[in-house]
C-alpha cells in the first residue's frame, strides 16, 4: 500500500505548510465553530483527540436546554402538549435525523434510556433460547459492559457462560479478528447460535467490520444480529435496515456529542418492530404503548405497543437530558455522513502517514490500515515509556486516551479537529524517547 496517498488527488507531506493548507481548503472547516473547545493550562483550545470518547459540547446545547427550563417554569404539566416541543411526543424530534445518520427508517430508530439498559432489553426480545439454539456469539475485545451484560443473559435462562458465549478474537500474533474466522464459525457452528452480538467499530482497536457481510452471514445460519454502535455511530456511515441487521444498541456522548450520560439509542427493524402479528415479547411501560390510549391508564389495563421501536420504550423520558441531542444532530444532518466520512478518511489517514514517518521500532498501529477498516481512531502501542509519552502530550496541550498497559488511543473527528491538530499530536510522537 503506498501510504503517501490517500486518495488519488492528495499528496501528504509532513511539512507543517501541508497542514496548514489542507485546513484552509477544508470545506468543513466552519464546523469546528459550532463547537466549544475546552483551553489548556496556556489559555490556548486543547488538541482534543478524546471525542470517541466524550464528545465536545455543540454551542447550539444551551438554548435547547433552556427551552425546556423555560417550558417547565412557564407551564408546568401543561408543557406535556402546548410546550414549545411537547414533551408528550419530544422523543419523536429525533427519528427523521436520526434515522438518517443509521440508515433506518423513522420508525426504526428510538433514543431511551442508556446503552447497556437498550442492550437488555433488547436482549430480553431478540435473545431467545432453545435447547438447540442457545449460544451467543461475541468478538473480542469486547467493552466490559457488554460481556457484563450477555453473560447476565445467559445466567438469566438457566445456560452457564462458559458453554454458550463464544469468543472469536484476532489470532495468535494479530491484533483485530478476522472477519472470515468469524464467518467460519458461523458457517461450521451455525445452528447453536442464538445471538450474534457484534461491535461496528471495536472500542480498542478502531476497526471497523464488514457489517453488511457479517449480516449476511448471520442470516444464512437463520442466527438474529445485534451489534453496538457506540464506537460507530457518528463515526463511519451506516445502513442498518438495508444489511436487515435486527437490532442494533449505542451511546450519545462519543462521536455523537450529545453529553455526559447523554440518553442513548437503538434500532429494531421495521419487520419486527413494525409486525403487530409478530409476538416479539418485550418488557412493556406506559410509554411504549400506543400514544392514543396512552393516558387512559387503568380504562385499558391491556398493553397496545405501538407499531414501531417505541413501543421499547418503558417510561416517560428525561427531556431536559434529552434536549442536548438536538444540536449534535443538527450538526450531523446538516452536514451529512458522506462527507464528514471523507474528510475523516484524509485525517486519520494524514495521522497514519506522518506516524509512518517514523522508526518502525518506536509505534505500532494496531488499527487496521486500509480505510474501509477504520473510522477515525488509531490505536496505538507505544513501545518505550508509555506513561512518559501521555505527559509529554498532556504538556502540549493534547488531549489523548491512555489503555494500560502501553495503548494511547487517539480519535482526530471531523467535525472540529483540524490537519494541523494531527501535525502537532504528531510532533510530540517523533519527540519522544
Ligand atoms: C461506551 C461503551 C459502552 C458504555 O455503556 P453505557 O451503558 O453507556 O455506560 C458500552 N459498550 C461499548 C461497546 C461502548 O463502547
Amino acid at each position: 500500500m503506498n501510504t503517501g496517498t490517500a486518495t488519488a488527488s492528495v499528496q501528504y507531506s509532513a511539512d507543517e505548510s501541508f497542514a496548514l493548507r489542507m485546513d484552509s481548503e477544508d470545506p468543513l472547516r466552519s464546523l469546528r465553530d459550532r463547537f466549544h473547545i475546552p483551553t489548556g493550562a496556556n489559555g490556548k483550545p486543547l488538541i482534543y483527540l478524546c471525542g470517541n470518547s466524550l464528545g465536545l459540547m455543540p454551542k447550539g446545547a444551551a438554548a435547547y436546554v433552556q427551552q425546556e427550563l423555560d417550558d417547565w417554569a412557564r407551564l408546568a404539566v401543561d408543557g406535556h402538549f402546548t410546550g414549545h416541543t411537547p414533551w408528550y411526543s419530544y422523543h419523536e424530534v429525533f427519528r427523521d435525523k436520526l434515522g438518517r445518520l443509521v440508515g433506518a427508517r423513522p420508525n426504526e430508530v428510538v433514543v431511551m434510556n442508556s446503552l447497556t439498559v437498550n442492550l437488555h432489553l433488547l436482549m430480553v426480545s431478540f435473545y431467545r433460547p432453545t435447547k438447540q439454539r442457545y449460544k451467543i456469539l461475541m468478538e473480542a475485545p469486547a467493552f466490559p459492559s457488554d460481556t457484563y451484560a450477555v453473560k447476565s443473559q445467559i445466567r438469566c435462562h438457566r445456560f452457564e457462560p462458559n458453554d454458550a458465549l463464544v469468543i472469536v478474537g484476532p489470532r495468535e500474533g494479530e491484533e483485530t479478528v478476522r472477519l472470515g474466522d468469524i464467518e467460519s464459525i458461523l458457517e461450521d457452528h451455525g445452528d447453536q447460535f442464538a445471538l450474534v452480538l457484534l461491535a461496528g467499530v471495536n472500542f480498542f482497536t478502531g476497526q471497523v467490520l464488514d457489517m453488511r457481510r457479517l449480516a449476511a452471514a448471520a442470516k444464512r445460519e437463520g442466527c438474529t444480529l445485534g451489534l453496538d454502535l457506540a464506537h460507530a455511530i457518528g463515526n463511519v456511515p451506516l445502513a442498518l435496515h438495508d444489511w436487515g441487521v435486527d437490532f442494533a444498541v449505542w451511546c450519545h456522548y462519543k462521536y455523537m456529542n450529545a453529553g455526559p450520560g447523554a440518553v442513548a439509542g437503538c434500532f429494531v427493524h421495521e419487520k419486527h418492530a413494525a409486525n403487530p402479528d409478530l409476538d416479539v415479547p418485550r418488557l412493556s411501560g406506559w410509554w411504549g404503548n400506543d400514544p392514543a390510549t396512552r393516558f387512559r391508564m387503568h380504562l385499558e389495563p391491556d398493553f397496545k405497543p405501538v407499531a414501531s421501536v417505541d413501543s421499547w420504550q418503558v417510561s416517560n423520558p428525561p427531556i431536559l437530558s434529552l434536549a442536548p441531542l438536538r444540536a449534535s444532530l443538527d450538526v450531523f444532518d446538516e452536514s451529512g455522513m458522506d462527507r464528514l466520512r471523507a474528510k475523516s478518511e484524509l485525517l486519520t489517514g494524514y495521522l497514519q502517514f506522518l506516524i509512518d514517518q517514523m522508526p518502525s521500532n518506536r509505534y505500532q498501529v494496531i488499527t487496521p490500515k486500509r480505510s474501509a477498516e477504520r473510522g477515525c481512531q488509531l490505536s496505538i502501542l507505544v513501545n518505550e515509556n508509555p506513561r512518559g509519552l501521555f505527559k509529554e502530550l498532556e504538556e502540549a496541550g493534547i488531549k489523548g486516551d491512555f489503555r494500560e498497559p502501553n495503548v494511547i488511543r487517539v480519535a482526530p473527528v471531523p467535525l472540529y479537529n483540524t490537519f494541523h491538530d494531527v501535525w502537532r499530536f504528531a510532533q510530540v510522537l517523533a519527540r519522544h524517547r
